[in-house]
């Protein structure tokens, strides 16, 4: 990314930070959206690695990216909950950028290089590489869900979407349900497919290549679909939990909020995903039951502000900025809300101190491919406290098996999985933490990275 004086910089995020090494020491390159549009700068070398900008015009930015990606794959893949919005110009962007980002990658990458594409924006990339670079292996991981056949069918392109990750040698989902739907979905496309269930939740997917005997399986292209839950970078957590700064920061946190018995928190880009809506009316009737006390209670919610250009994101702000106003109005004191709101990113000192503050941790989802916030807040409690209440509906819930897991669309479960942790005894408290701590111990960013392009090796 472009920092404020216009040079260059990694990401924030443990993906990059455990890609960027792993790339430098295999003399690796980097392809990807600069972030701005009609930015085109010469590819250059960012910390010993190579970076390929590929540009964006205005209309494509509109149509490819806020688009088709996130006005019509993102809601199909999180259960419909918006209505996608299906428009043949904008798949006419998202095939051109594809294209683009496919002729980039054919001509910069070495002979029997091994290409690794990233997420829902990029899903024709891996057949269209094919096309041009048999020699190429070729991974493709979904950081989001994959949807049943009776979402993902309603796509007007669902066959070139399928085709277009069959191309990939291994094809990475979150959970096993994704990869059971992808496998489902391809051989419900495809009557000649062969499609079987491999070991640990995989599945290989098998296509006669032309010139090859349909019946000889040596003659097909090999797709493997598998099981990858993404991970964090869980000692940096741990380590800024460990600062003095940031403990500090914490404290002081709580005494400014007029030492409150509990805190809660939710930290999330305000996406309607994220059952930000439904965590406040909870809250609210919570308080209103008497359940929570607002002199001894309060919520604090951190949102980024995300995608505001497409319409069902400035509705869903709108809705929660009048819970907050309602909330607030109805059982603040002066000087005391009740609700904190910022709508804003924090830098990730100040995340981790509101981690090490929050006595209960609200990650809510509706859906979510994984959800990494969950992960964080285990991460960052070295003390081993605090209480995660976390959806079923999240990736995160495969592994963080000991936390206050609940089905957000039900109000009353959801009341009363807020009221639990809130209660919650100090031995419960401790025994759970230890259990999720060790979980997310096991699972570390770099140990998924490498998980994944040792199973991509192995298809060669
Ligand atoms: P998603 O990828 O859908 O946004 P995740 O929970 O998987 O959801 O990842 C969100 C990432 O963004 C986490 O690393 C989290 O720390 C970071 N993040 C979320 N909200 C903020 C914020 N207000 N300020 C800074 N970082 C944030």
């Amino acid at each position: 990314m472009r920092t404020a004086d216009g040079s260059w910089a990694p990401s924030p995020g443990g993906l990059v930070r455990a890609l960027l090494p792993m790339l430098r020491d295999s003399g690796g390159m980097w392809a990807g959206w600069t972030g701005s549009v009609d930015d085109a700068p010469e590819p250059f070398n960012l910390d010993g690695v190579d970076l390929h900008p590929i540009p964006l015009s205005q209309s494509e930015h509109d149509d490819y990216y806020e688009g088709f990606s996130n006005d019509s794959l993102w809601p199909l893949y999180h259960d419909a909950m918006r209505d996608p919005s299906f428009k043949a110009e904008q798949w006419a962007a998202y095939v051109a950028v594809n294209q683009r980002f496919a002729e980039t990658l054919v001509e910069v990458a070495p002979p029997d290089a091994v290409i690794w594409v990233h997420d829902y924006h990029l899903q024709l990339v891996p057949s269209m590489v094919r096309r041009l670079r048999p020699d190429a292996l070729i991974g493709f991981f979904l950081h989001v869900p994959f949807p049943p056949w009776e979402l993902f069918a309603r796509l007007p392109w669902r066959d070139e979407i399928i085709d277009g990750l069959l191309g990939a040698d291994l094809v990475g989902f979150q959970r096993a349900i994704g990869a059971s739907n992808f496998a489902a979905i391809a051989q419900q496309l495809n009557a000649d497919l062969d499609v079987e269930e491999a070991d640990a939740d995989g599945f290989t997917i098998t296509r006669a290549v032309e010139g090859g005997d349909d019946t000889d399986r040596d003659g097909g292209h090999i797709t493997t679909a598998g099981v990858f839950p993404i991970s964090i970078d869980v000692d940096e957590f741990d380590l800024l939990a460990a600062e003095r700064n940031v403990r500090r920061a914490a404290a002081a946190l709580r005494t400014s909020l007029g030492n409150p018995e509990v805190i809660l928190l939710g930290v999330d880009r305000l996406d309607y995903t994220k059952g930000i809506g439904l965590r406040m009316r909870a809250f609210r009737s919570l308080l209103e039951d008497g359940t929570l006390d607002a002199d001894r209670c309060v919520m604090i919610q951190v949102a980024t502000p995300t995608r505001e250009a497409v319409e069902h994101y400035r509705d869903e702000r709108h809705e929660i900025e009048r819970l907050v106003g309602e909330i607030n109005g109805r059982y603040s004191r002066i000087g005391h809300p009740v609700l904190h709101y910022l709508y804003r990113g924090l830098p990730i000192e100040q995340l981790v101190a509101l981690y090490l503050a929050a006595d209960v941790m609200l990650v809510t989802p509706l859906r979510d491919g994984m959800n990494l916030v969950a992960k964080e807040y285990v991460a960052s409690r070295r003390d081993v406290n605090g209480v995660l209440v976390l959806s079923e509906f999240a990736g995160a819930a495969d592994q963080l098996i000991d936390a206050v897991l609940v089905n957000p669309h039900d109000e009353q479960a959801l009341r009363d999985a807020i009221a639990t942790a809130v209660e919650m005894h100090h031995p419960e408290r401790t025994a759970r933490m230890a259990k999720l701590r060790s979980a997310v111990a096991r699972s570390d960013v770099r140990g998924w990275a490498e998980r994944f392009l040792r199973e991509l090796e192995a298809a060669r």
